[in-house]
């Protein structure tokens, strides 16, 4: 093996890019295992014609009968229906315009009782905020605002961002458990998650099934629980953070959702997924509001607006991936049949990999790190098959618009 081509943490060394889509084939299904540079990633599959598995899961929608899947929506919803008007369907809610449309529908299309929860973002937007507010003000959806301990969940950003080159783990950490913890501790016992994970290319066979699985959410010891690329154990070992700091982090146990007979399943299975749908649908029905600029990265103003470390953990999906914000979004909307891949792949080569020059001081200060440890972080997640460093300046060896440095 030639040195220039190690592909850190697994990663496929071979670049190619989806024939359909602008994904390329190094967009893992977990971004969270970065720690061990030898390990083997699971990463997207593509099929003999060279299509990814989100292209083939975009065609199944247009095949899918999605009136009979309504209907089957309101036979499943049926037992859960509170008869004493409690709440009896629970929204894990980002505040965004895929959730605001998700808990819109279950209160007046399907006449439930939803309770949105919010796992708090680390940095609220200006936009974020007035979204947040809006989903109760103008949408009528009772709303939760969870917020962990924001020292401890600076920390763990810091170390997730230093030990992963993903200072988002923690956050998505308390958004996935965020649901079942709190639907235990309010006594609801379905939740409802979002859009199909197989919209982004995770295997088309964990989403045959309309339940997910209790396991997902398993930890055996939470003290053996990592967060940010570190157990609880040894963080409570070296710093002044004591074990009950982490309760927000630690979810129900598997059998303990069973024994209460907690549901988990996700709308995207039921009705269509449409991002800039469910964007039209917010703005007309919740107040939803895009953002005031054009978000770092990407060439869109309305996805994932409410937190300004979101260009942070876009910026080091390209940088360890080669896939930046406006990768994701366009290939999202080249199978949604919004725009040719053509012009998605204009649309990568103008916007992806844009420095989030915005927020940086924020960001450092909120991570408490200096401007110079931020670079020297960001290139220790550089794979030597994805980067050259040519003249002094970072260059990507392949582009979907093939004017990467060994493409030409
Ligand atoms: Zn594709």
């Amino acid at each position: 093996m030639k040195k220039s081509n190690y592909a850190m943490w697994g990663l496929p060394e071979n670049v190619t890019f989806c024939n359909k889509c602008v994904i390329s084939n190094q967009r893992p299904n977990s971004t969270v295992e970065m720690k061990n540079k030898n390990m083997k990633k699971d990463t997207i599959s593509f099929n003999k014609e060279g299509i990814c598995s989100a292209c083939e899961y975009a065609e199944t929608k247009i095949e899918t009968n999605w009136k009979e899947r309504e209907e089957l929506l309101f036979e499943l919803l049926e037992p859960f229906r509170s008869k004493d008007g409690g709440y009896d369907v629970l929204v894990p809610s980002s505040g965004g315009k895929d959730s605001a449309f998700q808990a819109h529908i279950l209160k007046y299309k399907y006449k439930m009782n939803p309770l949105a929860i919010t796992w708090a973002p680390n940095m609220f937007t200006r936009a974020g905020w007035m979204n947040f507010n809006n989903l109760s003000r103008i949408g009528g959806i009772d709303s939760f605002l969870y917020t962990p301990n924001g020292k401890l969940h600076s920390y763990l950003t810091k170390l997730a961002f230093k030990n992963l080159g993903h200072p988002f783990q923690p956050f998505i950490h308390g958004q996935k458990i965020v649901g079942p913890k709190l639907a235990e501790k309010f006594g609801i016992s379905l939740i409802m998650y979002g859009e199909n994970q197989a919209e982004y290319g995770n295997p088309l066979e964990n989403n045959a099934d309309p339940f997910m699985e209790p396991e997902f959410f398993s930890i055996d010891d939470p003290r053996d629980m990592v967060l940010g690329g570190e157990s609880v154990s040894s963080i409570i070992e070296k710093t002044d953070f004591i074990f009950r700091d982490f309760e927000p982090y630690i979810p129900p146990t598997p059998s303990t959702l069973l024994e209460k007979g907690i549901k988990v399943t996700y709308l995207g299975y039921f009705e269509k997924w449409d991002p800039q749908e469910c964007y039209y649908y917010a703005v007309d029905n919740t107040g939803f509001m895009p953002s005031y600029e054009r978000s770092i990265g990407t060439y869109s103003r309305y996805t994932e607006i409410d937190d300004k470390i979101v260009p942070f953990h876009f910026y080091m999906t390209y940088i360890k991936f080669g896939i930046g914000r406006a990768t994701y979004d366009a290939a999202q909307e080249v199978r949604n049949g919004k725009i040719t891949r053509d012009e998605a792949a204009y649309l990568v080569k103008k916007f992806d990999g844009e420095f989030p020059e915005r927020y940086i001081k924020e960001f450092c200060k909120y991570i408490d790190i200096s401007i110079k440890e931020f670079h020297e972080i960001v290139n220790s997640f550089r794979s030597p098959h994805l980067w050259v460093e040519n003249s002094g300046k970072w260059r990507l060896r392949h582009t979907v618009a093939l004017d990467g440095f060994d493409d030409e």
